[in-house]
């Protein structure tokens, strides 16, 4: 089959959108589905004839009709002292959302000049947790202690399915006859929810085999997987991460243009207050912003915003100083796997020196977590900055959005 006939076998609906990769390969049956649609909308569709070709993103969508352009900005020079990333980073960033790079630029320059923000990986592990039918809670007791009695059988079954992958534990939550198993496993540079999925499948069969209960489904929803959930919050999903700076009152006066006390003020009534009022499970300004545009510009699981947004930022002044942190408790994260090997998501990944497996397996995942949370400190630092200042809609006024 030609071009020209899968346009119009697909336009008429004679064959289905998943089909075309049988006919032509990837790169042409992208082209053959957008002109198809282009053909029963009667529009034209050219803005989406990307730069990303469907034999690139096979992995990562399905009926693809072209690809998206979302700006990239970069908020230059912030300097980070992680335990792994260490230095002065360029961070890209994709957004729609105008006056955002520039704020985060402000916010790195304020970081570098207050010497750099220090950035810590608190806890690691990625969760997934099936759900079982048990007949009741005695039984639902015996499998947990059956689990903790059976270490070998469980980390075998797991490292059948993953090199990479090591099962840090397994948490029981019985509730009547549903039996949850939380698995959270270390995945290295993968964020890990394949991995993890996979894995749990394994213990799964062999806990059906071991013990005779019947697995309802490989996610019980208290893995938590893109849910706000306070289980995320308490105990971490992904990359646990922080960031802290003190700011000299010196700069928090010429750069941002305000006081570290009115900062402090206004992390209580906004973040703290404003936050417990509205029984929000984020306490701080725009962590979500920042957490998005890394994510997009990544190659991250942009669901994941969900579980990136639930953080908490406090402000306290010190000696005079303004001291700032945020504090991610789940932040799922990765430099393998997902979109992460799309071309221009990996460039981006290049630019931060993090593209692929790091050296241990798991530095370079764990180098953008900490990039990653120094620069949702610089975000915080700069908008709290323009509210306590009351500028903030004059510099969305001045960029003309
Ligand atoms: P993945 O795309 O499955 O890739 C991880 C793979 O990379 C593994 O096969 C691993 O091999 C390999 N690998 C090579 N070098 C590695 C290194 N240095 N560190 C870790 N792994 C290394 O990635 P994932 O992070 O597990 O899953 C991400 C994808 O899952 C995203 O596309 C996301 O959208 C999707 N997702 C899936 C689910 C689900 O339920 N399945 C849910 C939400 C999101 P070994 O395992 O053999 O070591």
């Amino acid at each position: 089959m030609n071009l020209e006939e899968a346009v119009s076998a697909l336009a008429s609906g004679d064959m289905k959108l998943r089909d075309a990769a049988k006919a032509l390969d990837e790169d042409r049956a992208v082209e053959a589905r957008r002109r198809a649609l282009e053909a029963r909308h009667d529009l034209d569709l050219s803005p989406l004839d990307g730069r990303l070709r469907g034999s690139e993103a096979e992995n990562n969508v399905e009926n693809m009709v072209g690809a998206l352009e979302i700006p990239l900005g970069v908020a230059p020079e912030l300097e980070v002292h992680g335990e792994h990333a260490r230095g002065i980073f360029d961070v890209p960033l994709a957004t729609t959302e105008g006056a955002l790079v520039a704020s985060v630029s402000r916010g790195c320059s304020a970081v570098r000049e207050s010497g750099g923000a220090v950035a810590r990986i608190l806890k690691d592990g990625m969760t997934r947790a099936p759900v079982f039918l048990t007949s009741g809670v005695e039984e639902a007791l015996k499998v947990s202690r059956w689990i903790d009695g059976n270490p070998d059988a469980v980390n075998r079954a797991v490292s059948s399915t993953t090199e990479h992958g090591e099962l840090l534990d397994v948490e029981p939550f019985p509730v009547g006859r549903n039996l949850f198993l939380r698995l959270r496993l270390d995945a290295k540079d993968a964020m890990g929810m394949n991995m993890v999925t996979i894995a749990s499948e394994a213990v799964a069969e062999l806990i059906e085999g071991e013990l005779g209960i019947r697995l309802v489904s490989l996610s019980g929803n208290m893995c938590v997987d893109k849910k706000p959930s306070a289980l995320n919050v308490v105990r971490g999903r992904g990359k646990s991460v922080a960031a802290e700076v003190v700011v000299p009152r010196d700069t928090v006066e010429r750069v941002l243009k305000c006081t570290p006390d009115s900062i402090v003020d206004l992390n209580v009534r906004k973040n703290l207050i404003g936050s417990a009022r509205a029984a929000s499970l984020g306490f701080n300004a725009h962590h979500a912003n920042i957490v998005a545009a890394l994510f997009l510009a990544t190659g991250q699981d942009e669901a994941h915003v969900v579980e990136g947004s639930t953080g908490i930022t406090t402000a306290e002044a010190v000696d005079g100083d303004l001291y700032l942190s945020v504090t991610l408790p789940a932040l799922p994260i990765g430099t393998v796997g997902g979109g992460t090997r799309l071309p221009a998501q990996r460039a981006c990944l290049e630019t931060l020196g993090v593209a692929g497996g790091g050296e241990p397996p798991g530095e370079n995942a764990d180098r953008l977590a900490e990039i990653a949370a120094a620069t949702v400190l610089a975000g915080e630092l700069s908008l709290m900055g323009a509210l306590a200042a009351g500028h903030l809609s004059r510099a969305h006024e001045e960029l003309g959005r």
